[in-house]
């Protein structure tokens, strides 16, 4: 059969994830994931954004969060986004007021939460993506910024100076939200450097 991809669906923008992945694969080829179960069925993974602390705190409570880590451990693709892209994280610069999501520590960027837009400066912008597109729509929504990242670590895109794409082997973070742009380009370009794409 063929290889599967998911999206985890617990929280946040998952219907939008969950459009992307099908347009591009085939709504037979993708999978809602909530449990270890449905981990073990597929073979790279999408994490939306949303909203982290909570994400964090229902990672834990479908009891996802060790297997989860030991997979993108073992290589599983991911294309994390925004407050996925939080959870994946090294580390998180402490919020001054308020719960910080415990992230996975797979992914080694530093990351400052909520950075670009208090609500009113979320931004759209185009960005060049190398061997993606020169015209790559990005929703910027409540945005992480990344402060830092280790020398394994690929920056694929920038807005001004700040990586805004990285990649870590089969690791992609996303500081933005190209699920709600309607271009599935970047999806593809995941799916493809994964393997399940041809
Ligand atoms: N501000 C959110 C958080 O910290 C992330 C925003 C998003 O995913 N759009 O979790």
């Amino acid at each position: 059969m063929s290889k599967r991809a998911g999206v985890l669906a617990l929280q946040g923008d998952v219907p939008q994830h969950l459009e992307a992945a099908a347009a591009v694969l085939g709504g037979d080829r993708v999978l809602e994931v909530r449990t270890p179960k449905d981990l073990e069925q597929v073979e790279a993974l999408f994490l939306p954004g949303g909203e982290s602390t909570t994400l964090s705190q229902l990672l834990d409570k479908s009891f996802l969060r060790v297997p989860l880590t030991s997979r993108i451990r073992q290589g599983l693709p991911v294309l994390a986004t925004c407050a996925g892209l939080i959870l994946l994280a090294r580390e998180l610069e402490p919020t001054p007021h308020g719960r910080d999501p415990e992230p996975l520590r797979v992914l080694d960027v530093k990351v400052r939460r909520n950075d670009y837009g208090r609500q009113a400066d979320s931004f759209e912008t185009v960005l060049e993506v190398e061997g993606v597109g020169k015209d790559i729509p990005a929703a910027f929504i409540r945005a992480p910024r990344i402060l830092s990242v280790g020398s394994g670590v690929q920056v694929l895109s920038r807005v001004r100076e700040d990586p805004v794409i990285v990649r870590q082997g089969s690791i992609w973070g996303l500081t933005f939200h190209p699920e709600v742009t309607g271009d599935h380009r970047l999806h593809a370009a995941f799916l493809r450097a994964s393997g399940l794409l041809s």
